[in-house]
């Protein structure tokens, strides 16, 4: 018999840590969180019932670094690490070593992160077992010449991406084939660069797609279910901003379909825990696998609005080796529910980072509201980490009542001392073409000149 954890590190910080920390209290579960020397005061140390520091601020040498954090697990005699997202989360030598020291990681197995963290390699696995991917090169291109083979083939526009990459970077179009060698030297460059890992892949770029991805639950008995989709649309070169569930570009047909396939693709590759697939949709209604995120994602709050299912707490129980409580005839969607997230930048300003002192702040509440946040009345907003700092996600009966809700609750918002991008969300919230829900990828872009206060 599997007994549930009973001291849990979480190798992680920000509103994401407080997410993990919250869970474990509501299960009994004993915390134990992680911080860099600047971390000290943030609010997840404050929550958990222990704190042990990892290092100094670059996440390098703290956040990230492996040996301290297995240390930290070790003295302080946790049986699990709960990895959030980012940082060490799809890190399979992490995975790996976790296990080696008797400590359950709370996520997929290292070969299964391995295997889907090579983006390209993860296509492979995905024709074979019948997922539609997108039209593309098989595996990494090596060399120039094998590049413009395939992008000939596939034909023009392209897309270069890295088989590391992630958080929307390291991705080139290129429109036609006098622009490809530079692109291609480039994106190889800023590949190796970014992730340490210069290889990269071709696919065919998709025009004005919507981003859709299932969010799927699986452990360790064989029982896969998906929770429907997200529509992750409203981007910033290629990083969410705005989610919502459920799409309106997705008909219920269409959805059960893209569901089967996305739980086809998590059999597939054994996978356990919760994770992520993701689609591009085109404006036929065709849809490909882009990636799968082995993880728990930032927007997955969307979604346990509209199913009542704490996906934290089903991460812990299948690590545990419980069976799932659910099955796909259980989960429905009730409702609709957007997620906004709140970064500390300045859109006017080219989207520039805007860490400081919070010197005042008002978090809202009301029916059908939850924030997600580590921030509090004084806290410092770090230069050195990601630059959000707060999701506000609410539900509504309709989706017209959750994008009201989300007007009335960004009217609320108040965090001064630092600049934050909650009037461009609240503009959206306005635009036209977001309300009738006709928008696609490019749709920010597009439309920056007229969302972005004081432009
Ligand atoms: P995707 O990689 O598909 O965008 P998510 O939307 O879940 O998936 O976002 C992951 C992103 O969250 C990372 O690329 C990174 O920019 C950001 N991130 C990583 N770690 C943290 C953290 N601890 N706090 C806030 N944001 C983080
Ligand atoms: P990451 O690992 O950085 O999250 P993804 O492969 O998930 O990268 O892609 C992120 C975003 O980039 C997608 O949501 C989409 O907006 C865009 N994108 C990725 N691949 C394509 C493609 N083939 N055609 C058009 N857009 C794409
Ligand atoms: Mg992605």
């Amino acid at each position: 018999m599997n007994l549930m954890l009973r001291r849990i590190l979480i190798a992680n910080r920000g509103e994401i840590a407080v997410r993990i920390i919250r869970a474990c209290k509501e299960m009994g579960i004993d915390t134990v969180a992680i911080f860099s020397e600047p971390d000290r005061d943030a609010l997840h140390v404050q929550l958990a019932d222990q704190a042990i520091c990892v290092g100094p601020a670059k996440a390098a040498d703290s956040y990230l670094n492996i040996k301290n954090v297995l240390s930290a697990a070790t003295v302080t005699g946790c049986d699990g690490i709960h990895p959030g997202f980012g940082f060490l989360s799809e890190n399979p030598v992490f995975a790996d070593m976790v296990k080696k020291c008797g400590i359950t990681f709370i996520g997929p197995d290292g070969d299964v992160i391995r295997a889907m963290g090579n983006k390209s390699e993860a296509r492979k696995r995905m024709q074979e077992c019948g997922v539609p991917v997108v039209p593309g090169s098989d595996g990494g291109i090596e060399t120039l010449e094998q590049g413009l083979a395939v992008a000939r083939e596939i034909g023009y526009p392209v897309l270069i991406k890295a088989s590391a990459g992630g958080g929307g970077r390291g991705m080139r179009r290129v429109f036609s084939e006098e622009e490809f060698e530079s692109a291609f030297v480039a994106a190889k460059a800023e590949a190796k660069a970014c992730f340490g890992d210069g290889e990269v892949y071709i696919e065919k770029l998709i025009q004005n797609p919507r981003h859709i991805e299932f969010q799927i639950l699986a452990d360790s008995h064989g029982n896969i279910v998906h929770l429907g989709e997200r529509d992750c649309t409203i981007q910033r070169r290629n990083q969410k901003i705005l989610e919502e569930a459920p799409s309106r570009a997705l008909s219920p047909e269409l959805r059960e379909k893209m569901g089967a396939d996305a739980v086809k693709a998590a059999r597939a590759v054994g996978y356990q825990n919760a994770g992520t697939v993701e689609f591009i949709l085109d404006r036929d209604g065709n849809y490909y696998f882009i990636e799968m995120n082995t993880r728990v994602q930032v927007e997955h709050p969307v979604t346990e609005m509209v199913t009542g299912v704490d996906i934290i707490r089903e991460q812990i129980r299948i690590a545990s080796g419980k069976p799932l409580k659910l099955t796909q005839q259980d989960v429905s969607i009730n409702g609709a529910a957007i997620e906004c997230r709140i970064n500390a930048e300045n859109p006017a300003d080219g989207f520039r980072p805007c860490p400081g002192k919070v010197v005042g702040l008002h978090i809202p509440g009301g029916f059908g509201v939850r924030v997600d946040t580590a921030l509090y009345p004084g806290c410092e907003i770090s230069p050195y980490y990601d630059s959000m700092i707060a999701k506000v996600i609410v539900h509504g009966k309709t989706r017209s009542e959750a994008i009201r809700r989300m007007r009335r609750v960004l009217e609320e918002f108040l965090v001064e001392g630092i600049q934050t991008n909650v009037e461009l969300q609240y503009m959206i919230l306005h635009h036209e073409d977001f309300i009738k829900g006709r928008y696609d990828t490019g749709f920010l872009e597009k439309n920056l000149d007229s969302l972005i206060p004081g432009q």
